[in-house]
């Protein structure tokens, strides 16, 4: 049975476990169970961890310097930025248009929240401009100390330089540049093996997930759920691979196919980052994406190409305006776009991450950060979907530029 098979299987099988927990919760056999599916998913997200900034690092730096000696790299940087933008805008446009199409959180009875939107705690205002500083200052920093903090964008930013550099150097840095070439080889092989345990690690987390979260709070804030999870599912079975399709060359039915493992992995852990050694070894292996431009576009699409929390934030700030009663001017909404976007590109790839950043969307047009004490108890079921629309775009743009990046070679202009 091949990889994709077993995932997919042991996906249900997690999802069904799941339910059965949440039927009998006080059972003994059902502490038991938690217990070990949580030992499962630690080594299975565990493992996928250690990876992250090791892979991260070396990928781009050995990306970064065959792109720049093929000559590559202005265009391939280019195509990734405009790709990464046009597909975020895309995301956000579809979720305003839905959020107003469907009226979210018009009628629904605010007083349910207000205990919950009391007791809450806000975090230290979030501005855009504090934002950006501290993008600025937490990006700026040791490379040894984004190394041992697990700093994805900084260990990025230290990368690309360090890849530069090799080319610039030429023939005096040939033995950094191979040790880097092998080491990255390395990494992935680690990679194909945590891919061995991906079923049991998704089956433990599939099944802890459905047991622990309350899914009966879904049913009080179903239609924006239900709208937000159906927007974002278009966005990833229409958009992108029409997009896939026209720019890339690819049929949507062999990128989902080749994708598959990285994309349930990102359901199930909701976490971008920790998915990012799948989603690489994916494009590569499966959809043929050539190893430079794997190792450059997916670990900054990772950190920087949210299109599934982009569209989360904008429809989840109109849900919390409709719900105040608030009319939002287009220029309000225009800003939550903007500063929806700035979010997504600041979040990092974690569960829950945009919840963080939504504060900051929120206050951009002066509503309540407390509010999102409401979206707190549905936030780890929505994010399951987000985080693999995410994910799926970072993919997607590694072909479409990938594709781009080889007319070239072949047509030199
Ligand atoms: N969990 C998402 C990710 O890792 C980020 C978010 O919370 O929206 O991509």
């Amino acid at each position: 049975m091949n990889l994709n098979t077993q995932i997919l299987i042991a996906a249900i099988a997690g999802v069904g476990l799941g339910l059965l927990l949440t039927s009998y919760p006080q059972a003994d056999f059902a502490q038991t169970t938690l217990y070990v599916l949580g030992i499962l998913s630690s080594i299975f997200i565990g493992l996928l961890k250690m990876l992250l900034i090791p892979l991260i690092f070396s990928s781009i730096v050995v990306g970064v310097s065959n792109l720049q000696a093929g000559g590559e790299f202005g265009r391939v940087w280019k195509i990734t930025a405009l790709s990464c933008v046009t597909t975020t805008t895309l995301a956000l446009i579809l979720g305003i248009s839905c959020a107003h199409l469907f009226d979210v959180g018009k009628g629904v009875d605010i007083t349910l929240f207000q205990s919950a939107m009391q007791n809450h705690q806000t975090p230290d205002t979030l501005t855009p401009s504090s934002f950006l500083t501290n993008f600025i200052q937490n990006t700026l920093i040791n490379p040894f100390k984004a190394f041992s903090e697990g700093n994805v964008l900084a260990v990025v930013v230290f990368a690309l330089f360090l890849g530069v550099a090799l080319v610039k150097g030429g023939e005096r840095f040939n033995t950094v540049r191979q040790l880097s070439q092998q080491f990255f080889e390395m990494m992935m092989m680690l990679v194909s093996w945590v891919m061995k345990l991906a079923p049991l690690g998704i089956f433990a987390l599939l099944a802890k997930l459905i047991a622990t979260e309350d899914l009966s709070v879904l049913s009080r804030l179903a239609e924006f759920a239900f709208v937000v999870t159906g927007t974002t599912i278009f966005h990833g079975l229409v958009v992108l691979p029409t997009l896939l399709w026209i720019f890339g060359k690819m049929n949507p039915l062999t990128f989902f196919r080749g994708a598959r493992a990285a994309l349930v992995t990102a359901f199930a852990t909701s976490s971008s980052s920790a998915t990012m050694p799948l989603s690489m070894r994916c494009a590569q292996e499966n959809l043929g994406v050539r190893p430079q431009t794997a190792g450059f576009v997916i670990p900054l699409g990772t950190q920087l190409n949210m299109d599934g929390t982009a569209l989360y934030e904008a429809a989840a700030a109109l849900f919390i305006a409709n719900l105040m009663g608030l009319d939002l001017s287009l220029t309000q909404q225009f800003i939550v776009c903007l500063t929806a976007m700035i979010a997504s590109l600041g979040a990092p790839g974690i569960p829950s991450a945009g919840m963080v950043t939504m504060i900051m969307v929120l206050q951009s047009v002066g509503l309540p950060a407390e509010a999102i004490a409401i979206l707190l108890p549905i936030d780890r079921l929505l994010d399951t979907v987000r985080t693999v629309v995410n994910v799926q775009g970072d993919m997607m743009i590694s072909v479409v530029v990938d594709r781009y990046a080889k007319q070239t070679e072949i047509e030199p202009s």
